[in-house]
């Protein structure tokens, strides 16, 4: 659904097909200006004291907040999210740059006394985080401004500079923030944007200058970048993709089910990392859920998110909604059954999908991501069988499971091979505090207000010989 002419990216609304705006493409020489600057700036703010970033970050906050109704207008028309996701979007960025400037306020550093070693009773050692340098953030199109914010609040915290690569299907929102950082106060240069695709991403990771990236996307996206990257063993942070399960055992809540499963796979319409993308069922409650999910998942209302109501939106673009459909036609053939939807509709708009019978030699029930409204379940006897159909995937992002034995839901969760485990609820829950990031083809590293600080500085360790009077305390 967008348009690309050499020079020129025309960015549509998804719902209706007709463009928003028009954005030039980032040049090579282009490129290359903004990396030096990038670099340039950074050497001064790593010097900017630290309650000075905080100052300057948390007006940023507030100047988001000013902004919420404009930008999750704006996100809403070209990403084709419902305008309530995109609103909590931006409360979320928000509350992403008050926290890791609150977090990198209330920071301490190490002294250590070194006469735990003999020899060095003497000694002092200062472990101080310094920055990386220059950090690209390369953005996915199903929450560029949530994903914005946790790389670039923790980043600059730190001391690094940002160049962001948002995705071409929806950069619009993103550039506004970008463009407010600089309204809001912050130095010029500190985060600048480029706009490409994969020719400027790739341009990005191969340059020498940048010292780290940070990728949300795809597997076979973040496969080709950590390629890319080790020639000059630039650190990596991978958010991939996922295909994540629901566990749910036969004495569980099924109308909370219900909710939270209808919940976790129609947010983002459906494109989410860590949806509920496979329902795991003991076969004792199998008939009687599925009945349940395919009523009220069927019956959702799929249309433009500018109308009121409407809780599904269309897919990203033509090649999503072709794929998802191609997906869902596949499985059928392969002996799964559609209990609700299983068609496209006109535009990229994919009706919410049940598929019973699904088995775990299919594809979707291993390693094929279904980014679209699709729930497929599958019959497991006992809970052993269900952990060894969930941990059938070479993904292992997120996963929930519901019983209402709190114990027995504990036994299941520490065998599945998962970054996140969510005990009756969906999986598709990232509390901002939380490490979040994936096991095997889901990624590596952690992001969230807990972790990131960390990932995106390096420890300096500098010794001071022989200061100590060989010894602690007082004499
Ligand atoms: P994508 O891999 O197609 O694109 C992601 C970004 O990479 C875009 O900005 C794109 O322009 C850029 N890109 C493409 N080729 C590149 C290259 N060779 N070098 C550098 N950059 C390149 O992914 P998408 O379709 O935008 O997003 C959907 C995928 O992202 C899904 O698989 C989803 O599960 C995953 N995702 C993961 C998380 C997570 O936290 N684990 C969160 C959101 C999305």
């Amino acid at each position: 659904m967008t348009v690309i002419d050499e020079t020129i990216l025309t960015v549509l609304n998804k719902a209706t097909g007709f463009p928003i705006d028009q954005l030039a493409f980032t040049a090579p020489v282009d490129l290359d200006r903004v990396l030096r600057t990038a670099a340039d700036v950074q050497r001064d703010w790593a010097r900017v004291s630290r309650h000075e970033r905080y100052r300057l970050m948390t007006r940023y906050a507030a100047a988001v907040a000013e902004h919420t109704d404009e930008f999750a207008a704006l996100l809403s028309i070209e990403s084709g999210k419902p305008l309530a996701q995109c609103q909590g979007e931006l409360g979320i960025c928000e509350r992403l740059f008050r926290g890791f400037a609150e977090r990198m306020l209330a920071a301490s550093e190490r002294a250590d006394f070194l006469d735990n070693q003999a020899g060095l009773e003497g000694d002092l050692l200062l472990t101080h985080r310094e920055p990386l340098g220059v950090v690209v953030a390369i953005l996915p199109f199903n929450f560029p401004i949530e994903l914005f914010a946790h790389k670039v609040a923790p980043a600059i915290a730190m001391g690094n500079t940002v160049v962001v690569k948002p995705p071409l299907e929806d950069p619009l929102a993103v550039v506004q923030l970008v463009s407010l950082m600089t309204a809001s106060g912050m130095p010029e240069g500190l985060v600048q944007v480029v706009v490409g695709g994969a020719d400027v991403g790739a341009a990005l990771v191969d340059s020498d200058v940048p010292a780290a990236i940070s990728f949300t996307g795809s597997t076979e996206t973040g496969k080709t970048v950590a390629r890319t990257a080790a020639r000059t063993l630039k650190l990596l942070t991978l958010e991939l993709g996922g295909n994540d399960a629901m566990i749910v055992l036969p004495d569980a809540d099924l109308d909370l089910v219900v909710e939270q499963a209808v919940l976790g796979r129609s947010i983002a319409n459906g494109q989410c990392c860590c949806a509920n993308k496979r329902i795991v069922v003991h076969e004792s409650i199998t008939e009687d859920l599925s009945t349940r999910l395919a009523d009220r998942f069927g019956s959702l209302r799929v249309g433009d998110p500018a109308l009121d109501g409407v809780e599904v939106g269309p897919l990203i673009h033509d090649r999503a909604a072709s794929k998802v459909a191609s997906q869902v036609e596949e499985t059928l053939q392969a002996g799964a059954r559609v209990l609700a939807g299983g068609h496209r509709a006109d535009g990229n708009f994919f009706e919410p999908t049940v598929l019973a019978g699904v088995t775990p030699d299919m594809p979707v029930a291993r390693d094929e991501e279904v980014f679209g409204p699709v729930m497929s379940i599958l019959e497991a006897r006992d809970d052993e069988t269900a952990v060894e159909i969930a941990n059938n995937s070479s993904y292992g992002l997120s996963g929930a499971i519901f019983s209402a034995d709190v114990g027995r839901a504990m036994r299941v969760a520490t065998h599945l091979q998962t970054g996140q485990v969510v005990i009756n609820g969906t999986g598709l829950y990232r509390p901002d505090v939380a490490g979040f990031g994936g096991y095997g083809l889901s990624g590596q590293r952690r992001e969230g207000l807990s972790e990131s600080l960390t990932e995106y500085s390096q420890n300096k360790n500098i010794v001071l010989r022989r200061v100590l009077d060989s010894g602690r305390g007082a004499r």
